[in-house]
């Protein structure tokens, strides 16, 4: 029981860490690489870092999001349980590297998509203040060689695939995936079930864009749909609700705080969120998630 119990305590904090692609003592741990049938032509894939979406479709092998190169093989792996064919093309949601760095590996036979500013990043070393770590640059082949401003439509078989931008979010180039004859949406990281969300501040992201986005999210993916987070298990129009009812109401409290003048330290002592106190577990404490409210508003 205990040996079992220390195995689950790493594999959290192994998925914990996936996000920022910090160095840990369980990076060791082998990340255990998981694949599940949604509907449709739609799969998820999880293993370590943003959710992996997959669309099969007879003549084409889509991908949403590409993990770390260092675990591409089993990702592999689980494509092949899918399908015979390599992937086709391979859909950054955004530039963070628990999404990208596997593009290292599947560019060598896949097309990388991407939007505009996700391709700039990309292509020059990302420094993050809030997390204090540098992302290096992927070399040139990994980049994504199809770029797009606001949207993108593939037609494919039995199935139509819409690629939207959202401003100013989670960073300053995020795109959703809609899968409408399956009626999956990937939301990228606009949502972390249960979670406290990660707002890239330093990468465009907005604190009033992300909440608002939500909001749009929430009236553009019908309630029948399920949905792929960022980070965390699959997802329903109901559970984005819930997200949403929370952003609203960290921002509605700081933003009151704010206007009677409490410092952050003061705001931070303050009970409130008490709630999603379990929200707090993951890569986003609840401490600075409230720091990310505060300093973005
Ligand atoms: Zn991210």
């Amino acid at each position: 029981m205990r040996i079992f119990v220390i195995l689950i305590c790493l594999q959290f904090s192994f998925n914990s860490f996936a996000h920022s692609g910090r160095n840990t003592s369980s990076q060791n741990v082998p990340p255990k690489v998981s694949r599940e049938k949604i509907s449709g032509c739609v799969y998820m894939i999880k293993g370590m870092g943003g959710n992996i979406g997959i669309c099969s479709t007879k003549g084409k092998l889509i991908m949403v999001d590409a993990q770390f190169e260092k675990i591409s093989k089993q990702i592999k792996n689980q494509l092949k349980r899918i399908s015979k064919r390599d992937v086709d093309f391979v859909i950054n949601t955004h530039w963070h590297g628990d999404h990208t760095d596997g593009n290292k590996f599947f560019s060598k036979k896949s097309h990388i998509i991407a939007h505009e500013n996700v391709r700039k990043r990309l292509s020059e070393d990302q420094f993050s203040k809030f997390l204090d770590r540098t992302t290096k640059a992927l070399p040139t082949t990994a980049l994504p060689v199809i770029t797009f401003k606001d949207s993108l439509t593939f037609h494919v078989a039995d199935e139509e695939i819409e690629v939207k931008h959202l401003p100013k979010g989670h960073t300053d180039g995020d795109a959703i995936v809609l899968f409408k004859n399956s009626k999956v949406a990937h939301v990228g990281d606009h949502f972390f079930k249960n979670k406290f969300p990660y707002i890239d501040l330093g990468s465009g992201g907005t604190v009033q864009g992300y909440v608002e986005n939500i909001k749009t999210l929430l009236k553009m993916i019908p309630e029948d749909y399920k949905i792929i987070p960022g980070h965390g298990d699959l997802a329903t129009h109901a559970d984005l609700k819930v997200f949403s009812k929370m952003l609203v109401h960290s921002v509605e409290r700081v933003q009151d705080f704010k206007s009677l003048e409490k410092s952050l330290e003061e705001v931070l002592k303050m009970s409130f969120l008490d709630e999603y106190a379990s929200w707090g577990d993951g890569f986003i404490s609840k401490e600075k998630w409230i720091t990310t409210v505060y300093n973005g508003l």
